[in-house]
């Protein structure tokens, strides 16, 4: 059967956040580029994500201004920048949910804190607040304590996503994987990718495709250098403030993590990870009772009688570190003219996308025309499709 052929300058595999970044940036830079989605844009980590761009605050706040902190704090301004309309990718359609984040410090804890708390990092984008300036609401849920500041916006994913697509006009195709047959080309690499009728040569192929990755590492005959690491995130819906808090334990690792959306039905849901997310055998009803006194402890007047309880089980996929760990950049691995890239973090998306662009040959300034394939669609938030419980 005749086949409609299209060289591309590069292929994207994936529509999470890193893969619409490189793609929406590529096109601008006059790249002829096509995404390929499997599920819907943003339907893997992205959307799961508490949307939290981080400032490197949290290292500052620990007196540890390093090269992690350094290089976090100017991804975050390159957000800000595509934010104002001036960066790589124009995002002046996404919604900041939150200017802020707060940390929620229990009184006994401060002295142990007060170093910390005590260092030269504390300035405008670090502030101990009075009790008057506690975030609305947080007083009346009966905390008491110290609560910090910390200038790190929390960004509402679903805009962000809306305002990428809409620049990525006939870019973003569904396909299924199983039915795409590769052509491995002489460099090891994709010498092509056939999906019904239509054959696309990519001159160079970014897979930001998480597990996908590993579908493709295995079409390459290699194994991906990732590691999964679970999580059993807990919802909370009801009569709920507005919350981006973050109740500090002993040290800067959160008993919680809230971050607060809207469902589609306008309910109010607080998404949580942090300490209580990090169990992922425990039943879900021993979850929910857990992060209950977690709350409690910190929010005593909360009540939490007539709220609905949910958990989302999620994998976080990531480049390998061989502790296990995070790792503070994005990750690559090359394979002919193949790169496997793992964004780690919200955040660097940006990043990931100049380094992937930097390495791309000059760009041939040619349109292509839309492909006859399905358009790729954005996917639903969690909290819309969870399974809500009372306790
Ligand atoms: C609970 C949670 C909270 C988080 N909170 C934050 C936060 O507040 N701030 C922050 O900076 N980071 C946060 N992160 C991390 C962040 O969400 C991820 O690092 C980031 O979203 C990864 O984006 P991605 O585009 O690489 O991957 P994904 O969003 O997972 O996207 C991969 C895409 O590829 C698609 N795909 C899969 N297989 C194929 C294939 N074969 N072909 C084509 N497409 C395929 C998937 O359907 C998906 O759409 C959080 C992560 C989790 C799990």
């Amino acid at each position: 059967m005749l086949k409609m052929r299209v060289n591309l300058d590069l292929l994207v595999l994936g529509g999470g956040i890193a893969g619409l970044w490189i793609a929406a940036a590529a096109q601008r830079a006059g790249y002829r580029v096509a995404l390929l989605e499997s599920r819907a844009l943003g339907a893997g980590q992205t959307l799961q994500s508490q949307g939290i761009i981080h400032a490197g605050l949290k290292y500052a706040l620990l007196g540890q201004v390093n090269e992690t902190a350094q290089l976090i704090s100017a991804v975050a301004k390159d957000w800000e920048t595509a934010m104002a309309g001036r960066g790589d990718v124009d995002l002046r359609g996404a919604r900041v949910a939150a200017e802020a984040q707060y940390m929620l410090v229990p009184g006994g804890l401060i002295a142990t804190l007060a170093g910390a708390i005590g260092h030269a990092a504390l300035g405008e984008t670090i502030q101990n607040l009075k009790e008057p300036d506690w975030p609305a609401g947080l007083a009346e849920l009966g905390f008491k304590g110290n609560v910090i500041a910390m200038h790190e916006p929390g960004v509402e994913i679903a805009s962000v996503l809306r305002a990428l697509l809409g620049q990525l006009q006939d870019v973003c195709y569904h396909y299924d994987p199983s039915a795409a047959q590769v052509k491995i080309g002489t460099d090891g690499g994709v010498a092509s990718i056939c999906i019904g009728d239509v054959e696309l040569a990519p001159a160079r192929v970014v897979a930001a495709a998480a597990y996908g990755n590993e579908w493709l590492a295995e079409k390459l005959g290699i194994k991906a250098a990732s590691q999964h690491r679970p999580l059993k995130q807990v919802l909370l819906k009801g009569d709920l403030p507005h919350a981006y808090w973050h109740g500090v334990g002993g040290s800067f690792r959160p008993a919680f993590t809230i971050s607060t959306h809207k469902t589609s039905g306008g309910e109010t849901v607080w998404y949580m990870g942090g300490a209580v997310a990090e169990n992922v055998e425990m039943p879900d009803a021993q979850q929910f009772r857990e992060t209950a006194a977690a709350l409690k402890k910190y929010l005593p007047k909360l009540d939490l009688q007539n709220m609905s309880w949910a958990a989302l089980p999620v994998m976080r996929v990531e480049g390998y570190d061989p502790r296990g760990w995070l790792p503070d950049r994005p990750s690559y691995q090359q394979q002919g003219n193949v790169t496997l890239g793992w964004v780690n973090k919200l955040t660097l998306a940006p990043l990931m996308a100049k380094e992937v662009l930097e390495k791309l040959p000059v760009p041939s300034n040619e349109s292509i025309t839309p492909l006859p394939l399905p358009p790729a669609q954005i996917a639903d938030n969690p909290w819309d499709h969870v399974a809500w419980q009372s306790i």
